[in-house]
């Protein structure tokens, strides 16, 4: 799947100009005009960027910002403000609460679309390819995974689902948002079919301290539980 963006901009002109040109390039955009729509975007699906403008109506985008750092799920969504305040404190203010680069409007197309590319790459780039939780580590670059150091042989899907619920542990994921965050939007997979892969990961578990990470929410869906935190030495 190609690169996603949440593009939040409350002028509908400046809104369509921003996802024309991610578009072009091959990006995937949602739109939001306010951080309240952005919010129920974010829930939806997890972009790889947020384009975040700073005067929006309901609230201002760097005090979203703020507390998307401190959000549990949502800390480290990569942002780049975008603005039309040009002024070098703003700049530094935004810097500071939280945001990977700053773009003051107007901005040229180009430029728009390789600070994006330049920020997922670095953020990519990190120890952000190599997930752990509790026992487990994903390393998402080499394709592996490990529970105690002991290797498990998972299939694409198993992979990804497990590094959802691994990414997430503790969060309650719907069959339906299982399916948008691994198989994306609008694909036709059966909420049936995800119970059977479900098995199966599970399984891959069984013979591991992992057993009962996945656990079946009754009428909602399915969550990673969160790893007991040993107190270290
Ligand atoms: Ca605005």
């Amino acid at each position: 799947m190609g690169l996603s963006v949440l593009i939040v901009e409350d002028e509908p002109a400046i809104l369509e100009l921003i996802a024309f040109t991610c578009q072009s390039s091959g990006i995937d955009v949602s739109r939001a005009a306010n951080v309240a729509e952005a919010k129920k975007c974010l829930e939806h699906k997890e972009p790889d960027l947020i384009l975040l403008d700073w005067m929006l109506p309901d609230r201002p985008g760097i005090d979203w910002l703020r507390e998307l750092r401190k959000d549990e799920y949502f800390h480290d969504v990569p942002v780049i403000m975008l603005t039309a305040r040009g002024l070098e404190e703003d700049k530094v203010a935004g810097l500071n609460n939280g945001a990977d680069d700053y773009i003051v409007k107007p901005f040229s197309p180009k430029e728009l679309v390789a600070r994006i590319k330049a920020v997922v790459r670095r953020h990519g780039d990190g120890e952000e390819n190599v997930l752990t939780c509790g026992p487990l580590k994903m390393d998402k670059n080499k394709f592996e995974v490990t529970v105690d150091k002991k290797v498990l042989k998972l299939s694409v899907v198993e992979f990804n689902l497990l590094s959802l619920f691994a990414q997430h542990p503790g969060r309650v994921y719907s069959r339906q948002q299982i399916i948008d965050k691994v198989w994306g939007y609008d694909s036709s997979i059966d909420e049936r079919t995800i119970d059977v892969h479900m098995l199966r990961l599970r399984k891959h578990l069984a013979s591991t301290s992992m057993k009962d990470f996945i656990e079946t929410i009754r009428g909602l869906g399915y969550k990673g539980v969160k790893p007991l935190v040993t107190a270290s030495l």
